[in-house]
């Protein structure tokens, strides 16, 4: 028995006449669907949990920030304290670089 095929039931139609469903499209629509999913997804980092924030590039991508569970802003970079393990921005956690704390020392000596 021939197998019935939907092009068999009256009028035939040429490839050009369907709509197509390109692979690249696809993958370019559920790349986007994984990017939308990462940003709307909160991080556990040490049982603490962070939300993500995305900004755009020049060059129309995006960038992934966390979002500073104190003061809202985003960051590349969080840190924890040592003694109160508290999770923030640099910022926040009102963290010093070693040079920079050097220096005042000396500034402080004069
Ligand atoms: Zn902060």
């Amino acid at each position: 028995m021939k197998e019935l095929k939907p092009n068999n039931l009256g009028k035939k139609y040429l490839v050009e006449q369907c709509p197509k469903i390109n692979i690249s499209d696809y993958l370019r629509q559920a790349k986007n669907k994984l990017k939308e999913s990462i940003i709307n997804s909160r991080v556990e980092l040490d049982g603490l949990e962070v939300e993500l924030v995305a900004s755009k590039t020049c060059y129309n991508g995006l960038r992934f920030w966390f979002k500073c569970p104190l003061c809202n802003k985003r960051a590349g970079l969080l840190y924890k304290h040592p003694i109160s393990r508290i999770l923030g921005c640099r910022t926040c956690l009102n963290l010093e670089y070693r040079s920079r704390r050097y220096k005042g020392m000396i500034e402080n000596i004069e």
